[in-house]
């Protein structure tokens, strides 16, 4: 869920964005500003981003060892990673339909605690995580039976070329730098024919165009704010086909909701879940709910055959008259 990009830009520097990393496209107009964030959209493909971006130093302290959403109790932090685990259950039957793959090598990036992990390796699936926290690796280590976990970043992990045959990014590409460099990275290790299923929060969402600039998912570590256009664009700029949207669904409880609300507070909302979780039974606070939320499930494959690099021939046209 956090992965930076290595820059060689001052750790206390925020960063310009200078051209568009969808389409490289120069003319950004001003949106708002979230917290003293500016958000823009590329003027060319629509593309919505934080510009500057925040700097190493300002993401590293939003990245502590408590970023991962959990619970001041033993019970609480059971119950959160089970929503987790059920989320992750949905996504690979949703992977499953698409590829109709079973289980191979599966490639997760941004693996937080681990929760996705487990329930792949529980499916068969020989997993590997990469994840920028130490804290979170160790955990995730002592989690897996036989997967491997990466500590730091993808391009760090030098993985060879053509590894895996599913590679999952829950929540992750909307934290990224560079995400057209990130995702040329994972077209790499992918095996010809793999699948790359991609959950992100969606412009598109009902959440989005109803809660405007109120929206929770805009926050400083949101780097990039894709929809279903700019996602595509930059799927197929990275090589990757056959790309198909679809709204995210995610497994929650009126518990889970609220306490996402209460540590990223929004009026009106955050008070309003408070007040009617207390008047609810526990069972009816707990229970999982399949529902529609804020982001969507894309999934693209990398073509079976690596497609030659095209020669071009430049014949001289010249009279043969004399
Ligand atoms: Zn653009």
């Amino acid at each position: 869920m956090k992965t930076m990009s290595h820059t060689n830009h001052p750790a206390t520097e925020r960063q310009a964005v200078k051209t568009c990393h969808v389409c490289k496209g120069a003319r950004f107009y001003y949106l708002f500003s979230i917290s003293d964030y500016r958000v823009v959209r590329c003027d060319d493909c629509g593309l919505m981003f934080l510009n500057p971006q925040p700097s190493d130093d300002e993401l590293t302290r939003i990245y502590d060892a408590n970023y991962f959403l959990g619970s001041d109790t033993e019970t609480g932090r059971q119950a959160v990673s089970e929503i987790k685990q059920a989320t992750a259950r949905l996504y690979l039957a949703e992977t499953r339909r698409y590829s109709g793959l079973q289980y191979g090598r599966l490639l997760e990036i941004g693996c937080g605690d681990g929760d996705f992990l487990v329930a792949a390796e529980d499916e068969g699936w020989l997993v590997t995580g990469v994840e920028y926290s130490p804290t979170a690796c160790e955990k995730v280590r002592r989690r897996l039976k036989n997967g491997q976990v990466h500590s730091g970043e993808l391009a760090q992990a030098q993985f060879p070329a053509e590894q895996y045959d599913l590679c999952v990014l829950s929540d992750v590409i909307e934290h990224i730098r560079d995400p057209l460099v990130f995702l040329r990275e994972i077209h790499r290790v992918l095996k010809p024919g793999g699948t790359l299923f991609v959950a992100t929060p969606s412009i598109d969402s009902w959440s989005a165009r109803f809660m405007k600039q109120k929206w929770m998912e805009f926050k400083t570590e949101h780097l990039t704010y894709f929809d279903r256009q700019t996602l595509q664009t930059a799927l197929a700029k990275s090589g990757f086909r056959d790309v198909i949207v679809q709204s995210g669904w995610k497994i929650l409880s009126f518990d889970y909701v609220k306490m996402h609300f209460e540590r990223f507070p929004v009026p009106v909302v955050t008070p309003f879940l408070t007040f009617i979780t207390r008047l609810m039974p526990r069972k009816m606070r707990l229970k999982h709910r399949q529902i529609v939320a804020s982001g969507m499930m894309v999934f693209s494959r990398k073509s079976e055959v690596t497609p030659q690099p095209v020669l071009s021939v430049v014949v001289p046209a010249f009279n043969e008259v004399k």
